[in-house]
């Protein structure tokens, strides 16, 4: 049983390779209640970078040499509780290792029939309801607005501007290179992109007030930083700022510059902002999963994986995807069912 603990804490700088070790466990023994789970795929997040850290935040860090945490696709290998038997494949917070066992209860069941088992830690999992409750609840896109998204090629950002586009709305594109660019535009469908690299927020705020020259109605915010100040040069009357993430400022997350600077915007401009986590929508997934479900099949929303190999590659992966390697959701593939 391979698994992958933290090491040592990233504290103001980005995470490098030795701040997570592999190690070699024992196989667990499930208890009764629990089931055994054997990792098949395992979600590199964003958010995984906040819980290496001590500093503030929604949830629990991670303790020096306990498990990297994460969600995963499993099998059920053994089970001691009747809901599952072996076969079965599972939506669990396993962690960065190979198997695992975990009460029975808070498993989700997930039929790899219906879907691809991955698309459950994606466009049908935590990031595709995040972008469909955080654009649909808080942004309120109505017919003709406009709607400007960063990382916009990510997990969640090429869910967002599909969504937007469905809602009849012009979508602009924020991401890091031209292969980003051209994948927002011309597979996803997004009206136009901008390739932020090597530009401050002064040259993104030109070239977002050309693409948008009646200003952006909504703005749902991946990133932060430069990024952030530059939409929000270009915000119209009564939009709606959905503050999402901010994967630009997550290297300096013990010294995060929280400053109020937009406020005299938000006030002139009578905007909302309004920050936005997945888990209050726990309640909702069944709304989200008969809308998704039915926009995958009907091929209205196309979705695009970046899958890595083995449980050993996950953190050159997960740094990988802190600097923008990734083009689409980041997965370790780790074993077949
Ligand atoms: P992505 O698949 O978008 O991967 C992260 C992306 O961030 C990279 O590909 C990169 O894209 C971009 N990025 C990295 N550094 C910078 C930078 N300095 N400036 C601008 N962009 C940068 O991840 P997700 O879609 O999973 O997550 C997107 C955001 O949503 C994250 O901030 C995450 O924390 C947040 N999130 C929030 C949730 C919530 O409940 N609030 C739930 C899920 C996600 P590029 O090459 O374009 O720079």
């Amino acid at each position: 049983n391979h698994r992958i603990t933290l090491a040592e804490r990233p504290v103001n700088r980005p995470v490098q390779p030795t701040d997570f070790r592999l190690e070699e466990a024992p196989i667990p023994v499930p208890a009764t209640g629990e089931v055994l789970l054997r990792t098949l795929y395992l979600s590199l997040d964003p958010y995984m970078r906040g819980r290496m850290s001590e500093a503030k935040s929604y949830a629990q860090p991670v303790q020096i040499g306990e498990v990297m945490i994460g969600e995963t696709v499993s099998e059920v290998v053994a089970s001691n509780d009747p809901t599952f038997v072996p076969g079965d494949t599972v939506l669990g917070r396993t962690g960065w290792q190979e198997y695992a066992a975990l009460p029975a209860k808070g498993l989700i069941k997930v039929d790899g029939k219906a879907a691809p088992l991955s698309y459950y830690l994606g466009v049908l999992g935590m990031p595709g309801m995040t972008g469909y409750f955080a654009l649909l609840d808080i942004g309120q896109p109505k017919p003709g607005e406009t709607v400007l998204v960063s990382a916009a090629a990510g997990a969640v950002g090429q869910v967002v501007g599909q969504i937007a586009k469905l809602k009849g709305c012009r979508v602009i594109g924020i991401a890091g290179g031209a292969d980003k660019c051209a994948y927002v535009t011309k597979d996803l469908g997004f009206d136009a992109a901008i390739d932020y690299r090597g530009k401050d927020a002064t040259a993104l705020s030109a070239e977002i007030a050309a693409l948008a020259p009646n200003g952006v109605d909504v703005y749902f915010d991946n990133v932060g930083g430069a990024i952030h100040d530059a939409a929000m040069m270009n915000v119209a009357l009564r939009a709606r700022i959905i503050i999402c993430g901010a994967v630009a400022i997550y290297d300096k997350l013990e010294t995060q510059d929280t400053g109020a600077r937009w406020m005299r915007t938000i006030l002139a401009k009578r905007a909302r902002m309004e920050g936005f986590l997945v888990f209050d929508y726990d309640p909702r997934r069944a709304e989200f999963l008969a809308d998704m479900s039915a926009w995958l099949r009907g091929g209205l929303v196309h979705y695009r994986e970046d899958v890595t190999e083995g449980l050993a590659r996950a953190p050159e992966a997960f740094i990988g995807m802190l600097a923008g390697k990734n083009l689409g959701k980041q997965l370790i593939h780790v074993a077949d069912p």
